[in-house]
C-alpha cells in the first residue's frame, strides 16, 4: 500500500508540473503548434542564417567547409537531376544523392544570394517532387528523400512561388507522410529499435514541422508517433552509448536522432529531452573509441572499415563543447573535398555537410581534450563490446576489439568472442565487415540476406557466419543465434586491463561451459586465454585467427609477417595442441566475393568428455622500435 501511495503522489507531482507549464517527456505543449515560427525553421532560423554568412568569413572551419559545399553544388549545376533508376538498391543511393544536392544548393544560394543555386535545387525538388511515389516499400529511401525535399523547402521557403510551394508541400504530404501511414505499426520501422526506427521518423518529423502550417493534424500524428516510437530505439544507447549495429549504422540511425532532436529544438524551442536518453550524449564518444590506430574501425558486424565525414559530429561537439570529438572530421575534409572533385555521389553522411556547417560553433575551439580512456566497454548493452588500446594517437599503438552480445540481431554476425588485433600499424587478427549486399542478393541469397534464424542461409556468407570470424569452436558446431553472450572485465592483474566473454549461452549442448579472457599488456603484447569444460562425450576444439599476413608456422605457434612488420603467436597452454594455415581467400559459395590475400589460422585440440581444456596464445610483437 505504502508503494502505492508514493506512485499516486510522483502521478500528482508530474500532473502538477506539467500543468506549470513546458513540455513533459516525449509531449509538445498544445499552443507550440498555434506558433509555429516563420520560415526558415529547420535547423536555423533567418537570425542563424546572417550569423552564418559572417561566419564563413570569419572562422577558418567553417570557411573551409563552406568552400567544399559550394564547390559540390556548382559541380551540380550543369548536371541533369538525379536519375531514379531501380538497380536493386532501390532508390537509396539516388534519394541520398538528390538529398545531398538539395542540401548543398540551397545552402549555397542561402549564403551568395545567386540565383543560379536557386534555380538547380528547385529543378532537383521537381525531379522529385514529380515521381510517382518515394519507394515506400523500402521506406529509408523515403525518409531520406522527405528529409531533402523539406530541408529545400524550409530554406528556400520565400523564394518559391506559391505553386513550388504547394508542388513540394504536397509531395511531402502525399508521397512520405501519408505513404508512412498505410505501414503497419507491428514488427517494422515503426515500433522497431535498429537503425530504420531513427531515420524513417526522423525524416518523417522533419517532413511535418516543415509542413506543419498545411496539415495541422496530419503533422501532430507524425511526430507524436516518432514520439511515442523513438525512446524503445533510443535504449540501444543505454548505458554507456555503444550501438548493437556497429560503428557504420551508429552513424546513420544517430544521425536521424539527432537530426529529429534538432528539428523539434529550432521549430518548437525544446528537444524533449530526446538527447537526455541513457547512453545518448556519452555515445558522442563512440566511433572515436571503434577506430584502431590505422584509422580503420573495428568493424564487427555489417560494418564497412571507416567512417568518412560525420556532419553529426559538430552537433555532439556543440552540445558537449568538446572540440575533440571533431578530430576526425578535421582529418577527412581534404579527402571529402577530393571525393567532390573526383565525382563522387554524395550517397555517404557528406550529403549533410551543410549541416555541420549549422551545426559548427567557433567557440568551442580551443576547449581543452579531455583524457580519452585507454580501455573502454559497453557496460553489457545490447551488443556487448569492448576495445583495449596502448596510447592514443599513436598509429603504432596495439588495439584490441572484442564483442559478445548475440548473432539474432540487426546486422548481426555469427561472431560471439571475436576480436580484433592491430599492433605496429597492421591489422594482424581481421574481421571482413560486410558481404556486399548487391553482390549477395545478385548471386541467391535475397531471401535470407538478412534472417538470422538458426537455419538461415546467412550464416553460410562467409563473412557472415562463424568460418571467418577469430573464434574457438566445438566440433564446428553453429554458435546458437538466440542465445546472448555478456562481456565483463577482468580484474587488472600486473597492471594488465582485460575483458572475459562468457561463451556458455552460445555454444549450450556443445560443451558445458566456456569463457575467453583477453589481456593487453604492458609490452603491447596480446593474451587469448580460453577454458572450456566438455560434457559427456570428447569433443574436437578449433581456435580460429583470420590474417592477411604470410603465416610461417613454427614448433610453438606461427609467425606473421605483413608490411615489413612481424607478429609471434606463441601457445603457451594447450597441450596436444596443431597449427595448420589455410588460404580462405577464394569464395566458398557463388554469394561470396574474394577475400584477396586471407589466410585462417587453425589450432586443433581435442578434449576427453567431463574435462577443462585450455588454451592460451600470447600475440606478441615481433617489430623492434
Ligand atoms: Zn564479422
Amino acid at each position: 500500500m505504502k508503494f502505492l501511495q508514493t506512485s499516486n503522489l510522483v502521478l500528482l507531482l508530474s500532473a502538477f508540473l506539467a500543468m506549470l507549464g513546458g513540455a513533459r517527456a516525449g509531449t509538445l505543449p498544445e499552443n507550440s503548434w498555434m506558433s509555429l515560427p516563420h520560415h526558415p525553421r529547420l535547423y536555423a532560423d533567418a537570425a542563424h542564417w546572417a550569423v552564418l554568412k559572417q561566419q564563413v568569413t570569419n572562422d577558418p572551419v567553417s570557411r573551409q567547409i563552406f568552400a567544399v559545399v559550394k564547390d559540390s553544388a556548382e559541380r551540380v549545376l550543369d548536371q541533369p537531376p538525379v536519375a531514379y533508376v531501380d538497380t536493386g538498391a532501390f532508390w537509396h543511393g539516388p534519394m541520398r544523392q538528390a538529398q545531398g544536392r538539395i542540401l548543398a544548393l540551397a545552402m549555397t544560394y542561402r549564403l551568395t544570394g545567386e540565383p543560379r543555386f536557386l534555380v538547380r535545387a528547385k529543378l532537383e525538388m521537381r525531379t522529385m517532387a514529380d515521381l510517382p511515389n518515394w519507394y515506400p516499400q523500402h521506406f529509408l529511401d523515403t525518409a531520406e528523400g522527405a528529409l531533402g525535399m523539406a530541408i529545400g523547402l524550409d530554406w528556400l521557403h520565400d523564394a518559391l512561388s506559391s505553386e513550388e510551394r504547394e508542388r513540394f508541400a504536397t509531395a511531402l504530404v502525399e508521397k512520405a507522410m501519408r505513404a508512412s501511414l498505410l505501414v503497419s505499426d507491428g514488427k517494422t520501422w515503426v515500433t522497431g529499435n535498429n537503425n530504420w526506427t531513427a531515420v524513417c521518423h526522423g525524416g518523417l518529423v522533419v517532413a511535418a514541422l516543415a509542413v506543419a502550417e498545411r496539415e495541422p493534424q496530419l503533422a501532430r500524428q507524425i511526430v507524436g508517433r516518432a514520439l511515442k516510437n523513438m525512446p524503445r530505439y533510443a535504449e540501444l544507447y543505454a548505458p554507456a552509448g555503444a550501438y548493437s549495429e556497429g560503428p557504420d549504422y551508429w552513424a546513420y540511425g544517430t544521425t536521424f536522432y539527432a537530426l529529429m532532436a534538432e528539428a523539434l529544438r529550432t521549430t518548437f524551442g525544446t528537444t524533449l529531452d530526446l538527447e537526455r536518453a541513457p547512453g545518448f550524449l556519452p555515445t558522442a564518444d563512440y566511433t572515436l573509441q571503434m577506430t584502431a590506430p590505422s584509422g580503420q574501425l573495428f568493424n564487427f558486424a555489417d560494418n564497412g572499415s571507416g567512417l568518412g565525414y560525420e556532419p553529426v559530429m559538430f552537433w555532439f561537439a556543440r552540445e558537449l563543447r568538446r572540440s575533440d570529438l571533431l578530430q576526425r572530421e578535421a582529418a577527412n575534409l581534404g579527402a571529402l573535398e577530393e571525393a567532390i572533385a573526383a565525382g563522387a555521389p554524395r550517397g555517404d553522411s557528406s550529403r549533410m555537410l551543410p549541416l555541420a556547417l549549422i551545426w559548427r560553433d567557433p567557440s568551442i575551439t580551443t576547449a581543452p581534450f579531455p583524457k580519452r580512456p585507454l580501455t573502454w566497454w559497453s557496460e553489457g548493452g545490447s551488443q556487448p563490446q569492448a576495445v583495449m588500446r596502448s596510447a592514443w594517437n599513436d598509429p603504432r599503438a596495439t588495439f584490441v576489439g572484442i564483442k559478445a552480445g548475440r548473432a539474432d540481431d540487426s546486422h548481426a554476425h555469427m561472431d560471439i568472442g571475436s576480436f580484433i588485433l592491430e599492433a605496429d600499424g597492421v591489422r594482424w587478427a581481421v574481421d571482413l565487415g560486410r558481404e556486399s549486399y548487391p553482390h549477395a542478393r545478385a548471386n541467391g541469397l535475397a531471401d535470407d540476406l538478412f534472417k538470422t534464424t538458426q537455419t538461415s542461409r546467412r550464416w553460410s556468407i562467409f563473412r557472415c557466419g562463424p568460418e571467418s570470424h577469430n573464434l574457438l569452436r566445438f566440433d564446428n558446431a553453429p554458435q546458437l543465434v538466440e542465445a546472448k553472450a555478456e562481456i565483463r572485465p577482468l580484474p587488472p592483474g600486473k597492471e594488465a586491463p582485460g575483458f572475459l566473454v562468457d561463451m556458455s549461452p552460445v555454444v549450450r549442448g556443445q560443451v558445458a561451459r566456456a569463457e575467453r579472457r583477453i589481456r593487453l599488456h604492458p609490452d603491447r603484447s596480446a593474451t587469448i586465454a580460453d577454458e572450456w569444460t566438455t560434457g559427456a562425450k570428447a569433443t574436437v576444439v578449433t581456435w580460429q585467427w583470420l590474417t592477411r599476413a604470410q603465416v610461417t608456422v613454427t614448433n610453438s605457434g606461427a609467425i606473421l609477417r605483413q608490411q615489413g612488420e612481424t607478429l609471434h603467436l606463441r601457445i603457451t597452454e594447450g597441450a596436444g595442441a596443431r597449427v595448420e594455415v589455410e588460404d580462405v581467400s577464394k569464395p566458398r559459395h557463388a554469394w561470396d566475393s574474394p577475400n584477396p590475400g586471407l589466410s585462417r589460422i587453425l589450432i586443433h585440440l581435442q578434449t576427453p568428455p567431463e574435462t577443462t581444456g585450455r588454451l592460451s596464445v600470447l600475440a606478441k610483437l615481433g617489430s623492434s622500435r
